[in-house]
């Protein structure tokens, strides 16, 4: 029988560089988002969800999960990344729930707009709204922070949720759900993380206010605060090589945690079962408490 310490892996592990955006598949080892695990228990049975960057990490196992508790499911991700998304579209047919491929950039603002208008098309209507995509770039030093990088980092993880909800809003009912994917760097920001963690506190300052102005529409608005989570984004320059080592190692579980992991709290922000809970942040980081 498996145990806390031979479930999942622990540092150290190979350097492994990819280019942005990352692929899961080309990662090792390869992290478990559920594929062989996650359990359904009927918890989202007929619901229509949209996820941002559901080909791999955390939005791929939310995206298992939502299909096994039967939800019906449209993914967005980035045209490079369509070899990772082919494997979840296959995961939620093999629920025998729909399932939605939309690729796209949602730096654009249009584009976001269209995302959110095929998806409920195609699902025919939408109560769940998971904003998880983002970009993370480490830089040493704000000298080097290009604008162009810390306005893609804002694009992707500030601007992109908010054009992607008001876009949502309209078709959201008494009973959806928005899940925003902030950060532990939110509350305890790294060094070289400069701009993705001022956006990852801008995402909790939306998620709270959000919460506020659509409560009265009975829609729960909560986030979740990963901390070190073993996904292509971290691989990708999301950290430096070194660091990729030793990844989760200051944990008080000593590993990262891995992406099937922490499925369930988005399964139940998203679930009629936790109905008074919103406008909070619910972290999962290994025992640091950081939230
Ligand atoms: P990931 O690389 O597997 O997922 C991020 C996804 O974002 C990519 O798959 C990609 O599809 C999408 N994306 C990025 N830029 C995009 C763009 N311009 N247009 C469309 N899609 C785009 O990594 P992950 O760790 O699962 O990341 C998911 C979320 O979790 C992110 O918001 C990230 O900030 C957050 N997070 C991750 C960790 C961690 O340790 N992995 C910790 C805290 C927060
Ligand atoms: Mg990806």
């Amino acid at each position: 029988m498996s145990t806390e310490k031979t479930r999942f892996p622990r540092p150290p592990f190979d350097k492994q560089p990819q280019q942005f955006p990352g692929l899961a598949s080309a990662m090792h080892p390869l992290p478990d988002h559920g594929e062989k695990s996650y359990q359904g228990h009927n918890r989202l049975t007929g619901k229509k969800a949209l996820i941002t960057g559901g080909d791999s990490g955390i939005g791929r196992a939310v995206a298992i999960a939502y299909a096994r508790e039967g939800a019906d499911v449209a993914i967005n991700y980035l045209p490079a990344e369509e070899s990772d998304a082919k494997e979840v579209i296959d995961l939620i047919k093999a629920e025998g729930r729909k399932a939605i491929a939309i690729p796209g950039d949602i730096t654009d603002e249009a584009f976001c707009k269209t995302l959110v208008d095929k998806a409920v098309q195609e699902l025919g209507g939408l109560d769940i709204l998971v904003n998880n995509a983002g970009r993370q770039q480490f830089c040493e030093s704000i000298s080097e922070l290009s604008t162009e990088s810390f306005d893609a980092t804002f694009k992707t993880n500030v601007y992109a949720p908010f054009w992607i909800t008001r876009a949502a809003v309209a078709h959201l009912g008494e009973g959806a759900a928005i899940i925003n994917t902030s950060s532990v760097q939110a509350f305890k920001p790294s060094d070289i993380l400069l701009d993705y963690a001022q956006t990852k506190a801008c995402n909790v300052a939306f998620t709270k206010a959000l919460a506020k102005q659509l409560g009265p529409k009975g829609i729960r608005v909560n986030a979740v605060a990963p901390g070190p989570y073993w996904t292509a984004l971290q691989v990708c320059g999301g950290q430096p090589q070194e660091k990729v080592a030793h990844f989760g190692e200051e944990a008080p579980l000593a590993r990262p945690g891995q992406p099937v992991e922490i499925a369930p709290l988005y399964v139940t922000l998203a679930s009629d079962e936790n109905s008074f809970a919103s406008g909070q942040v619910w972290c999962s980081d290994g025992g640091t408490g950081t939230a």
